[in-house]
C-alpha cells in the first residue's frame, strides 16, 4: 500500500498523472488500448480518496464487466482506497432498483428471465411466426436493441430503418414479437436484462424524490469503456449525474465493438461538445505488449475506415522487445485446435502459468472444440462469460434445487442432517448426483463437476463472511450473481469470445479462427458491420503482453472442402501476404506461416517437425498452375491455395 496519496501517483506517466489529479468537473480520456486508461482512473480514485478530496462512498465507478470490476476493487483496495462502488451500469442499476422498489412500486423486484431467448420464441409461436435458430437470435438482438435505444415496439420498424438495422425479418413481425414478448414477461413476473437498466431510468425520471436521493450519495463518476456505452447507459449516467459536472470518463473508439447492440463511440467523441469545459487527455505510449504486437495493432488500424478510425491513436509500445507473432495455418478446425492446445501445453511446460494464457474466439460456438483439445492435452481452463457458467444445465438445475429447499427450509429429505449451509448445499447437490470427489478424467463429466463444486465452494466463502446466513440468503445472492453474471473463478487457461475479453489481458493470447467468414463473421454484411469485426480482431490483437498466435483453418471439418481463407484483415499484414510491409518480413517477421498438419505433431511430437513434415511434400509437388483470378502462371502448387495464387483475394473454387 502506497504510504501517501503522492506515492499513488508513482508509477504513472505525465499525461496519466494529469488524469489522476483532475478530480473536478469532466474529464475525458481518449487512448489506445492498453495505454493505460483502466490504471489511470483506477489511481485518480485512489488518490482523490487518500488525498481526502473524494468520499469514497460517493464515487461510483463503472466498468463494462463484473471481472473488470472486481479487478478494479481489489486494485484500489492495493492502493489504500475502500468503500468505493466499482460494478458495471447493469450490477448499478439492479442494486438500486432492488433497495428502491418497494418504496417506488411495492413489492419485490419481480426475477429476472433465465432464457430470454425461448421466451421470445414463445412470443413467436404466438404471434404465428416460425424462426429458425439464425432468426431467432437475430429477432432477439433486435429486441434488445430497440430497448437499449428506448425503442418502443411501435415505433421499431421506423426506428430500425433509420438505424440501418438490417432486420432479420419483415420488421412489422418483429415488432408484433417484441410486443408479445414484452406481455409474455409481464404476465409471468419476470424482467429481462434491458429492463433492468429501463426501470431505473424510469424511477430516476418519475421520482424526483428517489433521483436527489441517489444523487446525494453519488457525487463522482468514472466511465470505463465509454465507447461502448448504449443510448439507455448514457441516459441512466445522466439522470446519476443530473446537472454536476463531476464525471470521468475514458475509452477508445478504435475499440468500439458492441454497436450491433446499440452501443456507440459518438458520446465519447463528442463528449467535449456536450462538456465545453472538459479536460481531454490522450495517452500513446503502450504498457501493455510488445513492439512486435504493438506492430501488429498499429497495422490492423491503418487499414480502419469510419469515423472511429478518424480518431485512431497510434501506439507507442514501451515494453521490451518480444517474440514475433506466430501464425498458423491449418486444413480443419479441429487440428487447428489441437495445435493451440499442443502450442499452450508447450508454454505451459516452460513455465508460463496458465492462467495467464487465453484462447479468444468469435463465437461461443467455437468453444466446444476447444474445451475438448484443451481437456485432451490435460490443460485446466475456465470459459469467460460468466451467463454461461450460470446458464448451464447442471448449474440451473442445482440452483433450482437450493430454491426449492430454500422454500421447504428444514426439509429432511432435501438437505438432511446438515445446520451449517455449506453442507446443506452439499447435501442438495448429492441428491443431483453429485459428490466431494472429483470423477476421473477430464471430459464433460469433469467439467459439470466442477461447476457444482465452484458452486460448493461459493457457498463456503458465502458462510464464511456471513456465518449466520441461510439457505435462502445464498439463493438470493446466486441469483443476484446470474443476474449480474458474475461466475465463480476456476484457475485455467481461459476460453472467451472476443467480446468478454475487452480490458482483459494474458501473457500469451490465441487468436483462433482468423478466417473469413469467421472474421469478418459471415453476417457482417454492411462496411459498417465489417468494420467492426476488424475493431474486435484490433482488440483481440492488443489482449496480449507478450506471445501472440494467430491462426486459422482452410475448411470447418476434417476432410471438408478447403473452402476458407485467412482473414482478409490480414491481407498485406501476414506473411505471404503480398503487400510490401509483408514481403520484408512484415509483422510476422521472417518466421512466416506454420502449416499444421491433421492430426498429432510431427514425428516427434513437435510443432517443428510437424512444419518440416508438411512442408516437405509442398516443395516437391511441382506443378503448373494458373491463377484463376489474375491468370498468373505458377510454376509450384504451395503458391496456390484454393485455386488462387496467395496474392489474390478472392475464392475461386476450381483449378486449371
Ligand atoms: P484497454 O484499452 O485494453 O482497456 P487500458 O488503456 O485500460 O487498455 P490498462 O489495462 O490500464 O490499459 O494498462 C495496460 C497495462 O499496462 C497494465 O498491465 C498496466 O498495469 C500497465 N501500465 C499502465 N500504465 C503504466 C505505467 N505508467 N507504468 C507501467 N505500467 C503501466
Ligand atoms: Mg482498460
Amino acid at each position: 500500500v502506497p504510504d501517501s496519496a503522492d506515492a499513488v501517483l508513482e508509477g504513472l506517466d505525465p499525461e496519466q498523472r494529469a488524469v489522476a489529479t483532475a478530480l473536478h468537473g469532466p474529464v475525458c480520456v481518449l487512448a489506445g488500448a492498453g495505454t493505460g486508461k483502466t490504471r489511470a482512473i483506477t489511481h485518480r480514485i485512489a488518490y482523490g480518496v487518500r488525498a481526502g478530496i473524494l468520499q469514497p462512498t460517493t464515487v461510483l465507478a463503472v466498468t463494462f464487466t463484473n471481472r473488470a470490476a472486481g479487478e478494479m476493487r481489489g486494485r484500489l483496495r492495493q492502493l489504500g482506497a475502500t468503500g468505493v462502488q466499482a460494478r458495471t451500469f447493469h450490477a448499478a442499476a439492479l442494486r438500486q432498483l432492488q433497495y428502491f422498489w418497494p418504496k417506488a412500486v411495492g413489492g419485490a423486484l419481480p426475477r429476472i428471465v433465465d432464457r430470454k431467448v425461448q421466451v421470445v420464441a414463445e412470443a413467436a409461436a404466438s404471434c404465428g411466426i416460425r424462426l429458425d435458430r439464425g432468426e431467432l437470435r437475430d429477432v432477439t438482438a433486435e429486441i434488445e436493441w430497440a430497448k437499449v435505444t428506448q425503442t418502443v415496439p411501435a415505433d421499431y420498424a421506423p426506428a430500425a430503418a433509420k438505424a440501418g438495422r438490417e432486420a432479420p425479418r419483415d420488421p412489422a413481425e418483429v415488432a408484433r414479437v417484441y410486443d408479445v414478448y414484452e406481455e409474455l414477461k409481464r404476465d409471468r413476473g419476470l424482467i429481462d436484462f434491458e429492463d433492468v437498466l429501463l426501470l431505473t431510468v424510469g424511477i430516476l425520471q418519475d421520482r424526483p424524490d428517489i433521483a436527489r436521493e441517489v444523487r446525494a450519495q453519488y457525487q463522482h463518476f468514472v466511465v470505463d469503456e465509454y465507447q461502448d456505452v448504449s443510448p439507455l447507459q448514457q441516459r441512466l449516467l445522466e439522470l446519476w449525474l443530473g446537472d454536476r459536472e463531476n464525471i470521468c470518463v475514458v475509452g477508445d473508439a478504435s475499440q468500439t465493438i458492441y454497436s450491433f447492440t446499440g452501443a456507440t463511440p459518438d458520446y465519447l467523441l463528442d463528449f467535449r461538445t456536450r462538456h465545453p469545459g472538459a479536460t481531454v487527455v490522450k495517452l500513446v505510449r503502450d504498457y501493455r505488449s510488445t513492439p512486435q504486437v504493438v506492430r501488429l495493432a498499429n497495422g490492423l488500424l491503418t487499414q480502419a475506415t469510419g469515423r472511429a478510425a478518424d480518431h485512431r491513436l497510434e501506439l507507442v509500445s514501451q515494453r521490451p522487445s518480444g517474440p514475433e507473432p506466430r501464425w498458423a495455418e491449418y486444413p480443419d478446425e479441429p487440428s487447428e485446435a489441437e495445435g493451440a492446445a499442443r502450442a499452450i501445453r508447450e508454454l505451459i511446460d516452460a513455465g508460463v502459468p496458465a492462467s495467464e494464457i487465453a484462447v479468444l474466439f468469435r463465437t461461443n460456438a467455437q468453444s466446444e472444440t476447444y474445451e475438448q483439445a484443451l481437456a485432451d492435452a490435460g490443460v485446466p481452463y475456465q470459459l469467460r462469460g460468466a451467463e454461461r457458467f450460470f446458464e448451464r444445465q447442471e448449474v440451473r438445475r442445482a440452483v433450482h434445487q437450493l430454491r426449492a429447499a430454500a422454500r421447504f427450509g428444514g426439509n429432511d429429505a432435501l438437505l438432511g442432517d446438515a445446520e451449517d449451509l455449506p453442507g446443506q448445499v452439499r447435501a442438495v447437490l448429492s441428491g443431483q448426483g453429485w459428490s466431494p470427489a472429483p470423477p476421473a478424467g477430464s471430459g464433460a463429466a469433469r467439467e459439470k463437476w466442477e461447476s457444482l463444486a465452484a458452486l460448493v465452494h461459493l457457498a463456503e466463502g458465502f458462510a464464511a463472511a456471513r456465518p449466520q446466513a441461510v439457505l435462502a440468503e445464498l439463493v438470493a445472492e446466486l441469483d443476484e450473481r446470474a443476474a449480474a453474471q458474475h461466475a465463480p473463478t476456476v484457475q485455467g487457461v481461459t476460453l472467451a469470445s472476443l467480446h468478454s475479453a475487452k480490458g482483459l489481458e494474458w501473457d500469451a493470447v490465441f487468436l483462433v479462427g482468423v478466417a473469413e467468414g469467421m472474421m469478418p463473421i459471415t453476417y457482417a454484411r454492411t462496411d459498417e458491420q465489417v468494420e467492426e469485426e476488424r475493431r474486435l480482431l484490433y482488440v483481440g490483437v492488443t489482449r496480449a503482453r507478450e506471445r501472440l498466435h494467430l491462426s486459422w483453418a482452410l475448411s470447418r471439418t476434417p476432410g471438408g472442402r478447403p473452402n476458407r481463407r485467412p482473414s482478409r484483415f490480414l491481407d498485406g499484414l501476414r506473411p505471404g501476404s503480398g503487400s510490401a510491409a509483408a514481403a520484408r518480413g512484415g509483422p510476422g517477421g521472417a518466421g512466416g506461416v506454420e502449416y499444421g498438419t491433421a492430426g498429432t505433431g510431427g514425428a516427434d511430437g513437435s510443432w517443428a517437425a510437424a512444419r518440416a513434415e508438411r512442408a516437405a511434400p509442398r516443395r516437391t509437388r511441382r506443378t503448373v498452375a494458373r491463377c484463376k483470378v489474375c491468370g498468373r502462371t505458377l510454376t509450384d502448387a504451395g503458391e496456390m491455395k484454393l485455386m488462387r495464387c496467395e496474392d489474390c483475394p478472392s475464392e475461386m473454387d476450381e483449378g486449371v
